[in-house]
């Protein structure tokens, strides 16, 4: 059985970044807290717990720990809070999304109606909508979910970890109901090449095991991509959710992970495909 892992795989730049600025703070700091879990990725969030580095959810439970932003940034309130609080604070949002969120503002100030492809309760869209007024239309499938504008001029954006296709598609249908479209395509690099080289992989194995975080968006999404090549896909967390009866019969198998899974992951899932392999 051959297994082939998906090119760009694993942890993106933010991600790798966050982590960093969050362990050598708490290194040099012994109570530091991160606002939120720093990651999408329940594995990863616990080995840091057990290295000392807790999540806290609201800012009322903060007393004198130096806080994370994490890389999805956070909410114009959450900042205020902070300030106000005068709290400790150390800014690991990802550069692309802190990106977005300049776009947001100046387009909703240059009188856009703003259009986000994202989703409503992901906690970088809640901080996006959270800096502009709330005449922003949220769309999560534009077959799904499309609301035509109600302003002329239209802008589009995207939550960085989006599919391109969508946003295309979001972007085709907004261009049929505005008399001015600003497109500005957010999603980041990392997302694009996680999701071209997953497609293309599961164009050519039998069944493709995407790892990640079940509450990780861009997980979640690559799975989705995987399926609508008609690959019979199953999304994991760790290698203790696979299956044997899953690799009868198969002689390829492809492998890709989110941008928030950890390699030690990765390798852990493709030891264990190995062991299955041999007792087939
Ligand atoms: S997925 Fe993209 S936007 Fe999100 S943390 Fe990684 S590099 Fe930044």
């Amino acid at each position: 059985m051959k297994i082939e892992t998906a090119k760009h795989s694993g942890f993106c730049f933010g991600v790798k970044r966050a982590i960093q600025i969050a362990t050598e703070t708490a290194q040099n700091n012994k109570k530091t807290v991160t606002l939120g879990p720093i990651i999408h990725n329940p594995q990863m969030v616990e080995f840091l717990m057990k290295k000392g580095l807790h999540s806290v959810d609201d800012i009322k439970d903060i007393t004198d720990e130096t806080v994370i932003i994490r890389s999805h940034g956070i909410t114009a309130e959450n900042y205020k809070l902070l300030v106000e609080r005068g709290l400790n604070f150390v800014d690991a949002t990802c550069p692309f999304v802190k990106k977005a969120q300049e776009y947001a503002q100046k387009l909703t100030d240059d009188g856009y109606q703003l259009y986000i492809l994202g989703e409503k309760d992901h906690p970088e869209v809640e901080a996006l909508l959270s800096y502009i007024d709330d005449s922003a239309v949220v769309i999560t499938n534009p077959d799904v979910d499309f609301k035509k504008p109600t302003q002329r001029k239209v802008a589009l954006i995207a939550q960085t970890t989006q599919s391109e296709e969508k946003f295309e598609g979001l972007a085709k249908k907004l261009i049929h109901f505005s008399e001015e479209l600003y497109v500005v395509k957010t999603i980041c690099n990392a997302t694009i090449l996680r999701q071209e080289t997953t497609r293309n992989l599961s164009q050519k194995v039998d069944i493709m095991i995407v790892i990640g975080g079940k509450n990780s968006a861009n997980t979640t999404r690559l799975a989705e991509i995987a399926r609508a090549e008609g690959c019979k896909t199953f999304h994991i967390e760790t290698e203790g959710e696979l299956k044997d009866v899953w690799f009868k019969d198969v002689d390829n198998v492809g492998i890709s992970a989110g941008a928030s899974t950890p390699n030690w992951i990765i390798n852990s899932v493709k030891e264990k495909i190995k062991k299955i392999n041999e007792t087939k």
